[in-house]
């Protein structure tokens, strides 16, 4: 297939581009990379301090009732790799009022499989854990096509109270206002278990989870996914390659030169790819342009173990959504993961939304001494930047990229974290699939 066709054009180097590549290969397919940056893997990046500790500052593991992501990892010869977070530690706190409260036993999510495990638990009031349960009366929405935020549709099927509870658990991932989030491009399964029980609580229930973990990671950290599918790629990879312009028969590069190409995968993030559109495809510029990204900020602080008056053998904490403060969730990620922090030192990541970096390096260090009493300052710390990086996916994504879709033709993709789900599982398979599609429409010099 591949002899006399010209390549198909991917833009951008994250997990999406990578996927695109790998499965373009799959299929015999010649494809280039084009990545702006000198590394691959986009958003995925681990570091390996020199002192023993390894620091994820995005993703730091991925889901695997979506199985792309592990399954792209057996392809690509990590299955070895693959490590689960730690049962022994799985504990969580959940920050409300001030104090610190055990989560719950037995959920799903947010969802409580035992009912006086949760009524106890006091993450929520009385009245509002009750009416929170009582999600099983409520009589389902009838079908309709029109979207709903993911406030709109807790607050109709768990209460108002609930919103404060399950927004940090499941809004999390898209650090998203939930008055906004389309509960269609986020969410579907909560609205298809409404649909099919009658009741995402009785549905949760009645769908029973693969044994096993829920999550996964490698032993090297998440960059060991974008490094053995780049070791892996026979063809042409460029890094330190900007995209200008989308033709359509290729792309411009910054430097002037242009690329004829079969078909061109975008799968940078939107805001990074209105601008290539602009001059050709201006209804296309204009709708991607439109797509809203929110901001989060991880701060990572290193410390001792006995800096510590606890063990620190825990997940974290989440915070309830009306506690008033900047913090979001703590991640204990030396107790969560095996090989995250050398022997006796405990290693946090901790999360913000919006929020000036030097800030939040204050009020890491402030909320890590009032909650877990920490003594003394960090080893060191590291702020990962994510402002402006996280999709946001408002009520009517869905429509709206159909209509990003409609304005381009047929061999100019977007895909990618913007689009159709930010978790890495979902950027694998947006990839794959832009490369289905590409491949099947070669065409030939
Ligand atoms: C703080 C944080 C925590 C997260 N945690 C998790 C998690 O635990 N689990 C999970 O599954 N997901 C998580 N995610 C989401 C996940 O990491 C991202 O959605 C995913 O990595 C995005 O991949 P991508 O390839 O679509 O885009 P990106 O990773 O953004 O890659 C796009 C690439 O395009 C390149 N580029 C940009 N402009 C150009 C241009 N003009 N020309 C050429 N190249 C260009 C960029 O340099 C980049 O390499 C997290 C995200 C963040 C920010």
């Amino acid at each position: 297939m591949s002899s006399g066709a010209l390549p198909v054009i991917v833009v951008g180097g994250g997990i999406t581009g990578l996927s695109a590549a790998w499965e373009l290969q799959q299929r015999g397919a010649p494809y280039v990379l084009l990545e702006a940056s000198d590394r691959l893997g986009g958003k995925v990046q681990t570091e390996h301090t020199d002192d023993g500790f390894l620091v994820e500052h995005a993703a730091d593991a991925f889901i695997l009732g979506k199985p792309y992501a592990a399954q792209l990892a057996r392809e690509v010869g990590l299955e070895p790799d693959i490590i689960h977070p730690r049962e022994d530690t799985k504990r969580l706190y959940f920050l409300k009022g001030g104090q610190l409260i055990d989560f719950p036993q037995n959920m799903k999510m947010f969802v409580p499989l035992d009912d006086e495990a949760f009524l106890r638990s006091g993450v929520l009031s009385p009245e509002g854990a009750r009416r929170f349960l009582d999600e099983v009366n409520v009589p389902a929405k009838p079908t309709t096509d029109e979207d709903e935020s993911l406030a709109a549709f807790i607050t109709r099927r768990f209460g108002e109270a609930a919103l404060n509870f399950i927004v940090p658990l499941a809004a999390g991932i898209y650090v998203a206002n939930p008055f906004e989030l389309s509960m269609k491009a986020a969410f579907p399964q909560f609205l298809a278990l409404e649909q099919k029980y009658g009741s995402v609580i009785l549905g949760s229930r009645a769908t029973v989870r693969a044994p096993g973990p829920v999550f996964a990671s490698f032993q090297g950290g998440m960059a060991a996914l974008a490094q053995a599918i780049a070791d892996r790629l026979t063809g042409e990879v460029r890094l330190n390659t900007r995209v200008q312009q989308v033709q359509s028969d290729g792309v411009l590069l910054e430097d002037g030169q242009h690329l004829r190409g079969s078909g061109v995968i975008v799968t940078t993030p939107a805001g990074s790819a209105a601008p290539m559109f602009e001059q050709h495809f201006g209804r296309a510029a204009g709708l991607i342009g439109a797509l809203k990204a929110n901001g989060s900020v991880a701060v990572v602080l290193a410390y001792r173990a006995d800096q510590f008056p606890g063990d620190m053998q825990l997940h974290g904490l989440q915070v309830d959504a009306s506690e008033g403060i900047h913090l979001k969730a703590v991640t204990v990620h030396s107790a969560k993961l095996h090989g995250r922090a050398p022997e006796g030192h405990v290693l946090l990541r901790v999360f913000f939304k919006d929020l000036d970096p030097g800030f939040a390096l204050e009020e890491a260090q402030r909320e890590v001494q009032r909650l877990f009493g920490a003594q003394g300052e960090p080893l060191w710390h590291l702020c990962a930047d994510w402002r402006g990086k996280n999709p946001a996916y408002q009520v009517g994504h869905l429509e709206h990229l159909q209509q990003i879709r409609a304005s381009l033709p047929a061999n100019i993709q977007v895909a990618g974290a913007s689009y159709t789900g930010v978790g890495l599982p979902d950027c694998v398979n947006a990839g794959r699939g832009a490369a289905q599609a590409a491949a099947g429409q070669l065409s030939v010099v």
